[in-house]
């Protein structure tokens, strides 16, 4: 599985005559919406390559007539209980102590929205969100209360550390001096956009967060209108990559505020990053992507590195796809 390490590095993209700097957003006129590019019918497009298995449950209820809401929990579910996956749910890596913690939330077309933050011992936060959205007055729930919540539901307790894990995590702290760090390699995240049958976007996002991070460090994932945004009337984004960036310009909200007022979702994606390469002089260990799927079912996605990639699936197509990344800006 391809993941992070696959990021090529800032020099070595500088340096490559194959991987030009894409033109500043002054040179760059709108994307023209190309004839065919509306996906009609049911539409899902998740992050990273495992997407695909993800999009591929999310589409079985898709297919059936099922809501968007419904999708985007149960395709990204598969990935939270994948224990080889190692930035989402069970076998997720810990924090600098060892504690694996959990971050999600989901939203409907109704801007309904549940969200659960620094979660542990539960395999499957997204669904713990979903229930914070269903079952009460609140839109996030942290720590050992959402714990608390989640055990109350029926959730069961498990220990989501796995040996894999707690060895990787082993030798870092011998290396690391119990310095938490932003790194390009150790982090991940699914988000997934889905527009059902009739013309509903649900979003969702989940993530064990920044490897070896301090404990009680929550990212961009579980915050509404950072890690995910949706408004049905306009479309949804989802983020991933360094989610204190990503919190500074309440990235996908922006993104979805940003089609409202007419962009294409490819130039908003394009437009989020580059606001947060503005504000960052650091660019090496930027890794910030964004995924956005309109009313039309046109998609867009964009990232400070080469690298990122999203999965689609519709009636007629299955596939991986590269995201436009952008290197220098003026
Ligand atoms: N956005 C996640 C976080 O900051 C991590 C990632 O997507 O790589 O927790």
């Amino acid at each position: 599985m391809k993941s992070r390490r696959a990021f090529i590095k800032l020099s070595a993209l500088a340096s490559s005559s194959l991987l030009l700097p894409l033109k500043s957003r002054s040179e760059s006129s709108p994307t023209p919406i190309k004839p065919n590019e509306k996906n009609k019918g049911p539409v899902v497009v998740s992050t990273w390559n495992h997407g695909i298995q993800a999009n591929a449950e999310a589409w079985k209820t898709l297919k059936s007539k099922g809501s968007s809401l419904d999708a985007v929990e149960k395709g990204v579910r598969v990935i939270e209980s994948d224990p080889e996956n190692m930035s989402v749910g069970l076998g997720g890596r810990p924090d600098r102590d060892g504690k694996v913690t959990l971050d999600a939330c989901i939203m409907d077309h109704n801007n309904r929205c549940g969200a659960v933050a620094f979660l542990q011992e539960i395999e499957n936060p997204i669904s713990v969100a979903r229930r914070v959205m269903d079952e009460t007055p609140h839109v996030m729930l942290v720590g050992k209360g959402a714990q608390q919540f989640a055990l109350e539901q029926g959730f069961e307790k498990k220990n989501l550390l796995t040996e894999k894990a707690r060895t990787e995590w082993k030798e870092w702290l011998k290396e690391s001096e119990y310095r938490p760090i932003i790194n390009v390699e150790n982090h991940d995240t699914i988000g997934m956009l889905a527009m059902d049958g009739d013309g509903n976007i649900s979003g969702s996002c989940t993530t064990s967060g920044m490897a070896y991070k301090l404990q009680g460090r929550v990212g961009d994932s579980p915050i509404i209108g950072a890690g995910l945004f949706v408004d049905n009337e306009v479309g949804g984004c989802c983020a991933t990559g360094v989610g204190e960036a990503i919190i500074r310009v309440a990235g996908s909200s922006i993104v979805v505020e940003m089609m409202r007022n007419g962009m294409h979702p490819q130039d908003a994606c394009d437009e989020a990053v580059r606001r947060i390469m503005a504000k960052h002089n650091d660019l090496e260990n930027l890794q910030c992507g964004f995924l956005a799927l309109d009313k039309q079912g046109r998609v867009g996605a964009s990232s400070v590195y080469a690298g990122f990639e999203y999965a689609i699936r519709t009636e007629n197509k299955e596939e991986l796809v590269p995201a436009e990344y952008r290197l220098e800006w003026e």
